[in-house]
């Protein structure tokens, strides 16, 4: 299926058969950051009954474990941060968006590398497309599909590149880096900075962190699907999709 939008006295054209998913897998795997525990799928056991047609059971069942902020691909809302109770589903307002992806090469040593504004390589013309979400991938410094992340100082996104964003009107940042913040940075000053203005908590933006997309060959502006469950809580595995322009 083929989907017109206007935009900017243009007309994108996106094929829906052509997705490109860049949420991880909901897995067993050993992935993992910041000490949380792994994604962990088993079949459940009640009685004597275990959820598993190889187990001699009539149908398979299986109990999930997951650490949305620890092991995967998730979208948090300021929930995350706050004292009160927000919640993703009460976040969430819009699931398509165009959004702008940018490919960025990190520095040889990336322990602790605070990704820079000049890192962006965002033209002037990006900068007027007045789009609300930015994608940004970065070469693979790492597998980051079984990536063990703690203790490990991942990069993270400097307090210029976040204020930068909030200046353009960014509501939706996506990463595929496991945090904005510093790993071993206790306040996290990034999230504060993005989630709030004037102590006000902008309900409405969201972060995804851990997203992954392999193709290092595309950018620009695309589709955008967010893909996250109706939750009360303040991350969701997510798998979000983009679309480029045909
Ligand atoms: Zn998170």
């Amino acid at each position: 299926m083929k989907i017109s939008i206007p935009h900017n006295h243009n007309t994108l054209v996106f094929d829906t058969e052509q997705a490109i998913l860049m949420g991880l897998p909901v897995e067993n795997s050993n992935r993992e950051c910041f000490n949380l525990p792994p994604t962990h799928i088993s079949p459940v056991i009640v009685g004597r009954w275990t959820g598993s047609v190889a187990l001699g059971s009539n149908c398979n069942v299986d109990n999930l474990f997951i650490s949305p902020h620890g092991n995967g691909t998730h979208t948090e809302c300021c929930g995350h941060i706050s004292l009160q109770h927000h919640t993703l589903k009460d976040s969430m307002t819009q699931y398509m968006l165009l959004a702008y992806l940018v490919q960025i090469q990190l520095p040889e040593d990336t322990t602790n590398y605070a990704l820079k504004v000049s890192d962006l390589n965002w033209t002037d013309d990006a900068l007027k497309l007045n789009i609300s979400a930015i994608i940004i991938s970065t070469n693979d410094y790492v597998d980051k599909r079984n990536a063990q992340y703690s203790n490990t100082q991942p990069p993270y996104l400097s307090l210029e590149l976040i204020e930068f964003l909030n200046s353009k009107g960014i509501k939706h940042l996506l990463l595929d880096l496991p945090s904005i913040d510093a790993e071993n940075d206790q306040e996290m000053i990034g999230h504060h900075t993005f989630f709030k203005e004037n102590d006000n908590w902008l309900t409405e933006k969201t972060i995804t962190e851990m997203n992954y997309i392999a193709d290092k060959n595309i950018s620009g502006l695309c589709l955008l699907q967010m893909q996250v469950l109706n939750i009360d809580s303040d991350a969701s595995p997510s798998n979000p999709i983009i679309y480029l322009p045909i």
